[in-house]
């Protein structure tokens, strides 16, 4: 089976192709194919909405399966924000250093015991017969005061799960424990029963 991913991201290209291409799945960007997605808008109110609407515009352009995903972080203090805001949290579209900020500015009173939230990833899959498939991974943590470490990317700086820094630790530590991991072997698991 061919899946086509709708992201120009190669980070998360490489993380699919390694999770799926046990399953005997085919991984093609838009590129290889020579297929031009059209620019879809994020208008969902939640992650799973958003995912799912870039699953179904690729899979309508393409006439393949395809799978898209949206995640962001979810502070409690902050009533659940950025979440599906995060990318442009600071009004720049991916500007991590000016979201940090803002978010770091915005908890500056809130004590350590109400600095909780959870990063959240959801994956779907559309295919071209109208099914679908939805995952969601979570990972809990607290946000920091200040900056740790500058691996990853994002709000990963300032994120501790358990007693992991998610600026200092390898991409493999993450994928075990973040909610992009635990949602991609997720969809696995419902691939492996579909297929
Ligand atoms: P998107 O799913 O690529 O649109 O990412 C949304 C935004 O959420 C990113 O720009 C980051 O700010 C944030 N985000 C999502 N996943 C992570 C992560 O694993 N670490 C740090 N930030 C993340």
């Amino acid at each position: 089976m061919k899946i086509l991913i709708a992201t120009h991201n190669k980070k998360k290209m490489v993380e699919l192709e390694r999770i799926l291409s046990p399953l005997g799945i085919e991984i093609v960007t838009a590129d290889d194919i020579g297929c031009e997605l059209r620019e879809v808008e994020e208008t969902g109110s939640t992650f799973e909405e958003n995912a799912m609407i870039k699953a179904k515009a690729g899979c309508e352009d393409s006439g393949l399966a395809c799978v898209a995903d949206d995640s962001g972080l979810a502070v409690d203090a902050l009533g659940g924000a950025p979440g599906v805001y995060s990318a442009r949290y600071s009004g720049v579209h991916g500007d991590d250093e000016a979201n940090i900020d803002k978010l770091l500015k915005n908890l500056e009173n809130v004590p350590d015991n109400e600095r909780t939230g959870r990063f959240v990833c959801a994956v779907c899959c559309v295919f071209p017969d109208g099914k679908n498939i939805c995952v969601r991974g979570e990972c809990e943590g607290t946000i920091l005061h200040e900056r740790h470490g500058n691996g990853g990317f994002g709000y990963d700086p300032i994120f501790k799960c358990g007693d992991l820094y998610f600026g200092e630790i390898s991409s493999e530590e993450k994928d075990r424990v973040s909610h992009r991991g635990k949602a991609l072997r997720e969809l696995y698991n419902e691939l492996n029963n579909m297929i």
